[in-house]
C-alpha cells in the first residue's frame, strides 16, 4: 500500500537506452552542482571555511560531471530529452516541499550527513539502473556513474568523521538573525 508520499528515495526507472539514462544523468548531476553550491554558502555563514571549500571543490566536481553528460548529448545530436524531475532529499527528510531550503543552523556534521545521504542515493540510482536495464552501453555508462558517485560517498564520510554530531540543542539560537541588536 502506498500513501502517495515520498517516504523513500523514488526507485529508479528500468532504462535501455543510453539516450534516457544520459538525460536522467543531467538532472541528478545539475541538482548536485546546485545543491553543493548553497551547503558551501551556508558553511562561509558559519565561518567554516574548511567545509565551505570542500562544497565548492564537490560542487566543481559535480559541474564537471554536467559537462561530460552534456558533451556525450550533444555528440550524439539528442534534440529533447524527457528528464526526471530529480530532487535531494532535505535536512528534514523527503516531504519538505523545497529541498533547497536549508535551515540556516544546520552544522557541518549536518551539512555533511545531508551530502552523504544524497550522494547515497545517487550511486545507488545508478546502481539500480545498471542492475536492470537490458542495454550493453547503458549498462557500461551507469557502472561508470555508480561508481563516481561511490568515490563521492567516500570522501563525504571521511569529512564526516572529522566533525562529530553536534549537541542536542543544535538548533536553539540565543542570536537568531531577524532580532534587531
Ligand atoms: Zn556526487
Amino acid at each position: 500500500m502506498t500513501s502517495g508520499g515520498p517516504k523513500s528515495a523514488k526507485a529508479a526507472p528500468v532504462i535501455n537506452n543510453i539516450d534516457e539514462l544520459l538525460a536522467h544523468a543531467l538532472a541528478l548531476e545539475i541538482e548536485a552542482v546546485e545543491r553543493y553550491a548553497d551547503l558551501a554558502e551556508l558553511m562561509e555563514s558559519h565561518n567554516n571555511r574548511d567545509v565551505s571549500e570542500l562544497f565548492i571543490k564537490m560542487s566543481e566536481i559535480e559541474q564537471l560531471h554536467v559537462a561530460g553528460i552534456q558533451k556525450q548529448i550533444k555528440t550524439r545530436n539528442l534534440k529533447r530529452l524527457e528528464s526526471i524531475n530529480y530532487q535531494w532529499i532535505s535536512a528534514e527528510g523527503p516531504e519538505t516541499a523545497d529541498p533547497a531550503d536549508l535551515h540556516y543552523l544546520l552544522t557541518p556534521h549536518q551539512a555533511l550527513s545531508l551530502a552523504l545521504l544524497n550522494e547515497q542515493r545517487a550511486c545507488d540510482f545508478y546502481k539500480s539502473i545498471k542492475t536492470a536495464t537490458s542495454d550493453n552501453e547503458t549498462r557500461t555508462l551507469a557502472a561508470e556513474l555508480a561508481e563516481e558517485e561511490e568515490e563521492h560517498v567516500s570522501l563525504i564520510g571521511d569529512w564526516l568523521a572529522k566533525y562529530p554530531e553536534p549537541d542536542d540543542d543544535w538548533d536553539y539560537d540565543d542570536d537568531p538573525p531577524n532580532v534587531v541588536d
